[in-house]
């Protein structure tokens, strides 16, 4: 089935349902997945209740299990990455408490190994062979920007001075008229400056941070690709772009507990996903009102949320007991945009 076909069915939004392994070390405890099911159906089961009375169905359009690996992710995803060099915006975002897995899927857990790439680097890495492949009739230009967002501030992860600047303006400089942030954009012409890139965004991330998983976990991280297409036969230039987002942790903080630095930084959490939600909730019942404009985040995001633009989802839990009221709010969140 070619993602065309898919989109006809089930519209322009597709959610898939990713389950992180228990890790090494971790002791062996109880699981809260009852049931995976080839179509897209997950069952989770509540750990305090007996039997059948504790188990929900949730159904996706795909579930990865523990054991999938990140090749059998990418190959579900990579449908989405050629719709790029087709002109289509795409956004493809990870979402979930932190420790299900957001950056392992997005990034992986390691640069330097090849084998454990997330769909970012994947992405790029076939999008780079693709425009080799059509080079005699499209000549493509690739080009990106990385920004973070914290607290409704958008910084800039790529300026080479590392200063992280505060970025408020927008422009509207591409030539499809959207709106970027008014962040540096580096232009590339192989996988080899993509990671040279990212290594300096996950440097200037950790500026200031404390711990970079502290800082990461509150933090939405936006990799955004730019692709131009200029046809050799028609002259016709096609412009895209390509969002892929790690978002920030989605847990609930408890009120009573946090207050402060802590505090805000989880009510801007809360307002932007929230807002995500929303603005994909219109979409999927064609609202005619989508509203962008409530957080930074769905503004960075709108080109490739809406329109013509295909949304991917990828929803992240953590295969615990302890984690089991994360895992149903998670649930519940997916379960109102798809
Ligand atoms: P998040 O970004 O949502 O906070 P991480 O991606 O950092 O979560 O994942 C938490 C831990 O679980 C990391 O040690 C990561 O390497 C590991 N992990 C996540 N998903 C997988 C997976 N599918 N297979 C193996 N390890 C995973
Ligand atoms: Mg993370």
């Amino acid at each position: 089935e070619t993602y065309n076909e898919i989109q006809e069915l089930k519209g322009n939004i597709r959610v898939y349902c990713r389950i992180r392994p228990f890790l090494p070390g971790q002791s062996v405890r109880q699981t809260t997945i009852d049931y995976l099911g080839e179509n897209g159906e997950l069952v989770v089961a509540n750990p305090s209740k007996h039997g059948k009375e504790g188990h929900r169905l949730f159904k996706f359009n795909k579930v990865f299990g523990p054991a999938t690996s990140q090749e059998e992710v990418y190959l579900d995803t990579q449908p989405l990455i050629r719709s790029v060099l087709d002109g289509y915006n795409v956004c493809i975002f990870a979402y979930g408490q932190t420790g299900s897995g957001k950056t392992y899927t997005m990034s992986g857990p390691n640069i330097s190994s090849e084998e454990q790439w997330g769909v970012n680097y994947r992405a790029l890495h076939d999008l780079f062979q693709i425009a080799q492949d059509r080079k005699n009739s499209i000549q493509y230009e690739v080009a990106v920007q990385m920004v973070e967002i914290y607290n409704e501030q958008v910084r800039d992860l790529l300026s080479s001075d590392g200063s992280r600047k505060r970025l408020g303006i927008w422009t509207s400089t591409q030539p499809n008229g959207l709106a970027v942030p008014d962040a540096s954009i580096h232009s590339v012409k192989s996988t080899g400056d993509v990671l040279e890139l990212m290594k300096l965004g996950l440097a200037n991330r950790a500026i200031g941070a404390t711990a970079l998983n502290e800082r990461s976990s509150r933090s939405h991280s936006v990799l955004t690709v730019h692709v131009r297409g200029f046809d050799l036969k028609s002259e016709d230039v096609l412009s895209a772009s390509l969002h892929l987002v790690d978002l920030a942790g989605s847990e609930r903080v408890d009120r009573s507990e946090v207050t402060g630095e802590r505090l805000r930084e989880a009510q801007h959490i809360n307002k932007s996903l929230s807002a995500l939600g929303d603005v994909i909730f219109a979409l999927a019942q064609k609202s005619p009102h989508v509203p962008y404009r409530n957080s930074k985040l769905t503004q960075v995001l709108q080109s490739s949320l809406g329109g013509q633009a295909k949304t991917l989802m990828f929803v992240q839990l953590n295969p615990d007991t302890d984690s089991y009221s994360e895992t149903i709010s998670t649930l519940k969140f997916a379960e109102r945009v798809s």
